[in-house]
């Protein structure tokens, strides 16, 4: 028997809310690689797959939620995997169509995991996760399309966030001059620490402009905040630059002007971190290795158990949560 965090629906409210349940493997849906999970964490999704209807995510109950996790397998019907190899797992709908990493034990498809590389453990994996792994796409998207260090700063939106404090990390530490945007004026010494440059009070840069294009700022930008502030960034940004759309933490709504891309050449770059095919996960696994110094790593985690995961959902949503959350599942 093992624990894990399950999400049960009230037919009378329709309302789904989490409890922790005692399981048997038995219980768990099928899959080729069983892995005992170490560590999970908290991405603005879980914080919808906690909620009592499920942020659209979630269509079957009971359901465990989780959408990434790392740990070491027990048992694969699959060549590729073998008894106590170390694995990560993001994306795939995991913990939103499929169970997920709230769990001591959970069922993957062979697909869906990778090797962790040499140099990150399970719980440095997590402290990375999803939001950390989707940095690094983004880092990766913007260099394949020319960005080089030394030509002027980098804008990280929602920078306090996870996915902008990863990559306000690795850009820092790969010699990139960083600017910061956030709404959390408190959170200017930590991402100092990470390695920002300058700090951008976020109303700064979410209110929209008549003028599609202002002066030519930002050599490339990893957005993970869209809206209003994704607009506003484009026509800001220096000729032939990109910028890395990666959330909608400030909405799903883009009120721009195509005048960037035809003037200056600016390319914005879609960044999706769930189907991102096997050969890409392991180049961004390997450069989380290499690239991301691991005492800024550490700084950014805050711990956390399977008890803390119904307040840490409403938290993420509200855009309270600073850093990222490490899981302890055990
Ligand atoms: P977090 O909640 O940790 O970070 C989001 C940050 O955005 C907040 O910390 C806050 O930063 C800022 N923010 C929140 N609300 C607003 C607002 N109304 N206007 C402007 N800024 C705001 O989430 P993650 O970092 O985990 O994820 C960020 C986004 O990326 C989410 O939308 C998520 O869904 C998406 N995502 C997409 C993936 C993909 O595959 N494309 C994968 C992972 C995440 P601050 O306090 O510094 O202002």
């Amino acid at each position: 028997m093992f624990n894990a965090l399950v999400m049960e629906k009230d037919e009378e409210s329709g309302l789904a809310s989490p409890s922790i349940k005692q399981l048997s493997l038995d219980d768990l849906p099928h899959g080729e690689v069983t892995v005992a999970v170490e560590y999970s964490t908290v991405n603005y999704k879980d914080g919808l797959c906690t909620s009592p209807k499920g942020g659209g995510l979630v269509r079957n109950y009971p359901h465990v939620p989780g959408i990434d996790y790392a740990g070491t397998v027990e048992a694969s019907t699959d060549d590729r995997y073998k008894a106590g190899d170390k694995v990560v797992l993001t994306g795939w709908r995991v913990g939103e169509a499929h169970w997920g990493g709230y769990s001591q034990k959970a069922n993957a498809l062979a697909d869906w995991l990778v090797p962790l590389p040499d140099g990150l453990d399970a719980r440095q994996a997590m402290a990375v996760g999803t939001a950390g792994f989707t940095a690094m796409l983004a880092v990766m998207a913007l260099e394949d399309h020319g960005m080089t260090p030394g030509h002027g700063p980098v804008l990280v939106t929602g920078a306090a966030g996870g996915v902008g404090s990863v990559a306000t990390a690795i850009l820092a530490n790969l010699g990139y001059e960083v600017a910061a945007v956030t709404g959390r004026p408190e959170t200017g010494d930590y991402l100092k620490s990470l390695g920002a440059s300058t700090i951008v009070p976020r109303t700064e840069l979410n209110e929209t402009t008549k003028r599609p294009l202002e002066s030519e700022t930002w050599v490339g930008c990893v957005d993970a905040v869209g809206g209003e502030m994704l607009a506003r960034v484009l026509g800001q940004m220096k000729y032939g630059a990109s910028v890395a759309a990666v959330g909608l933490a400030g909405g799903a709504a883009l009120p721009a002007t195509v005048i960037p891309f035809l003037l200056r050449g600016v390319n914005l770059l879609g960044i999706d971190s769930v189907m991102q095919p096997y050969n890409n996960r392991v180049r961004a696994w390997q450069r989380i290795a290499t690239d991301l110094p691991m005492d800024k790593l550490e700084a950014m985690v805050h711990p956390a158990t399977l008890g803390d995961l119904r307040q840490l959902g409403a938290d993420i949503l509200k855009g309270q949560v600073k850093g990222r959350v490490v899981v302890d599942v055990n």
